[in-house]
């Protein structure tokens, strides 16, 4: 018999425990010219999510700050049963990490009505003190990863030996592919699904924060 590992839950933020996807959202409202074509190339992966992401907001001036912190804040829609889930994990001592690649002005608001302490929530941060909005990369990929992520999903998950821990990512869409490969269990959504899928990954789809609580209660995803 072995010793039952600890779980860890790593979960997304945008288009995860939002419906969509903020960064997305806020590029599309204030439609800088040329935008469509950076989100295609980071989907496509032709380009790295941290350049991707940077040159977005490079392209709105600090001018708009208000108006973009509000947008962001105002049009996003917290996916169901994400109150219950973090309840949940505090119940069943499963540690929660949030690791998006969201930015601070939105993550931090969105999140402040849920209980999870602040050493738990990674993203990216923003300076407004110069005339075009500058992304800033706190976490910042440390070796072995080499995928330019911007705020680091892997470098995050690897401080977690598997020796130890269950390592559980909740994710959607590119942001999450790496880290994917690396978890014990997925929970998906979106392209995340296609991903695991093509990769044989371990994994279960999911649309509301129930369906995870649900699989967990119900299935031992141990290995
Ligand atoms: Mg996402
Ligand atoms: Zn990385």
């Amino acid at each position: 018999m072995s010793v039952q590992k600890r779980r860890v839950i790593f979960c997304d933020f945008d288009g995860t425990i939002t419906e969509n996807d903020n960064i997305v959202s806020v590029i599309r409202h204030f439609n800088p010219p040329g935008w469509e074509e950076i989100v295609n190339d980071v989907i496509q992966e032709r380009k790295s999510i941290r350049q991707g992401v940077g040159e977005m907001f490079a392209m709105l001036p600090t001018s708009l700050r208000n108006e973009v912190v509000q947008y962001a804040i105002s049009q996003a829609c917290i996916r169901p049963g994400f109150e219950q889930f973090v309840q949940f994990c505090q119940t069943e001592e499963i540690e929660l990490y949030v690791t998006s690649g969201g930015i601070d002005f939105f993550v931090y608001p969105l999140l402040k009505p849920y209980q999870i302490p602040s050493d738990h929530i990674y993203c990216n941060g923003s300076d407004f003190t110069g005339d075009s909005i500058r992304i800033t990369w706190p976490y910042y990929c440390q070796p072995p990863c080499t995928n330019d992520c911007g705020m680091c999903k892997t470098t995050i998950v690897r401080r977690f030996p598997e020796e130890e821990y269950e390592r559980i990512v909740i994710g959607d869409s590119v942001t999450d592919f790496a880290a994917a490969k690396m978890a014990e269990f997925v929970y998906a959504r979106a392209q995340l699904i296609e991903r695991c899928d093509e990769l044989q990954l371990p994994y279960a789809p999911f649309h509301t924060f129930y369906d995870i609580m649900e699989h967990l209660t119900h299935s031992n995803t141990h290995i």
